[in-house]
């Protein structure tokens, strides 16, 4: 196959055998969200490049290797958004979102681009849902959103995550960390990627971030955060911790969590699963404090976290988490000749005028493959209409899976259904009632 008829590589065709799944999993997020006042919002797939480098932090790896950037006909320098934060900001100060009633909480689903080397849970084109809250400065806040994390998960069915959380505190606190950073990390100076040893000067908080094994060794020994926070930010963890668990909330304290993104400051948190390889981090996110006045904003403290929705499909699949079947073809029209074919298009028409799905011959096949195509397609009842038929002005309508028939005037086939379908739902309710007792 040449280049060109293949997929770029690190992207995915979600198929029409799946793609129901991932609305499910997109509306319930978006419901569950609903239910703590977060509302969608929907910026564009690209901004202008320095929204991200300036914001996401010039020394990531999103930043340095992962951005897809391009000029536009106009010579303007565009990126493809890796994440959405950052353009969300964007929106919500150039909108005067950030001016109205505050809290302000949004929530999105979208696509994010990076140039990653592609594996198990690492795509160019992934998928993220997230929410923002803006003007909370209270750690009840920190509290809510987690809670809101892990009720999304736990609602979809997922098993086994870890919730952990840790504090990266103030810009105060920082500057005595990353001294301290320094001073470890210079022992190792020969020893660590190049990449990190740039980052040794200018940003040594991202080594602790570097996905190398090697710097990874290292980083498991250098001094941890928690140890440096001023009072005002222990203070400010320390209440998060309590909501937590006042809400019943589990959670690991992880010093050594940092983010992947510059903008960070106080609770950062991830939720992580062992049953979906290396890629293991389902959902991130944090306080980012400062994000909204660097950009230009009026000072507003502000927090959100991203679930990388691929992770979860697989993290859902991989579980066997249930997902409600995708809706089937209720009725298929088969039809033998063409007069019969022309009603049945007519027959199918009145069908979905009535809100049912249904399908009749678009190939000009005989009974037989009619009949094979309706059975692959899991049609729940089909009727034959043929010479008889029209002439009689009756029909028969089966039951596929009980192999039951009805008869009724063809004119009535959507009325019959109806009450079929009706009549066998509330059959599997009393079963689903008796059968739990
Ligand atoms: P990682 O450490 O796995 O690279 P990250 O710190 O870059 O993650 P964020 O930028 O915080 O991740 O994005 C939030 C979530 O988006 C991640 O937890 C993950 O579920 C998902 N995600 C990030 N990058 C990818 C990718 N390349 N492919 C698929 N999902 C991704
Ligand atoms: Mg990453």
């Amino acid at each position: 196959m040449s280049e060109i008829n293949r997929a770029v590589k690190g992207t995915n065709d979600i198929l029409p055998d799946k793609s129901y799944r991932y609305r499910f999993v997109e509306n319930e997020m978006l419901k569950t969200a609903d239910l703590y006042g977060f509302k969608e919002i929907r910026v564009p797939v690209f901004e202008h490049t320095e929204v991200f480098s300036r914001n996401v932090g010039e020394d990531t790896d999103v930043v340095q290797k992962e951005m897809y950037t391009f000029e536009d006909k106009g010579g303007r320098s565009i990126t493809l958004r890796p994440e959405l934060t950052a353009g969300v900001v964007r929106s919500v100060i150039e909108r005067g979102i950030i001016n109205g009633a505050l809290p302000a909480k949004v929530c999105y689903v979208g696509g994010c681009y990076r140039y990653e080397k592609p594996q198990a849970g690492r795509l160019r084109e992934f998928h993220q849902f997230g929410v923002e809250c803006f003007g909370a400065a209270s750690p009840s806040a920190d509290a809510e959103i987690i809670a809101l994390a892990r009720q999304i998960l736990l609602s979809l069915g997922v098993k086994g995550i870890t919730l952990k959380i840790n504090s990266i505190g103030c810009k105060e606190c920082r500057r005595n960390y990353v001294e301290a950073l320094k001073e470890y990390f210079e022992k190792f100076k020969e020893t660590l990627c190049g990449t990190c040893n740039e980052r040794l000067n200018r940003n040594p908080l991202r080594i602790l971030d570097c996905k190398s094994p090697i710097c990874h060794e290292i980083a498991e020994k250098a001094p941890v955060i928690t140890d440096f926070l001023c009072d005002d930010c222990k203070a400010h963890f320390t209440a998060v911790k309590d909501s937590l668990s006042a809400q019943g909330i589990t959670y690991e304290v992880d010093p050594r969590i940092v983010r992947g993104l510059d903008y960070y400051n106080r609770t950062v948190f991830e939720f992580v699963s062992g049953h979906i390889g290396a890629q293991s981090t389902v959902c991130g996110g944090g306080r980012y404090d400062g994000l909204v006045a660097k950009m230009g904003g009026t000072d507003t403290p502000a927090l959100g976290f991203a679930i990388g929705i691929e992770r979860l499909m697989m993290l859902l699949e991989n579980t066997e988490a249930p997902f409600p079947e995708d809706t089937k073809c209720v009725l298929y029209v088969a039809a033998m000749g063409d007069k019969a074919q022309i009603r049945a298009g007519g027959v199918c028409a009145a069908m979905r005028d009535a809100g049912i799905a249904a399908q009749c011959d678009l190939c000009g096949r005989g009974l037989k493959a009619q009949m094979k195509y309706a059975d692959k397609i899991g049609a729940a009842y089909t009727t034959v209409l043929g010479d008889n038929e029209l002439e009689s002005g009756k029909a028969t309508v089966k039951d596929m899976k009980t192999g039951e028939t009805y008869a009724c005037d063809i004119n009535e086939i959507p009325d019959k259904i109806t009450e079929l379908s009706l009549k066998s739902a509330l059959r599997s309710l009393e079963d689903s009632v008796l059968s739990n007792g």
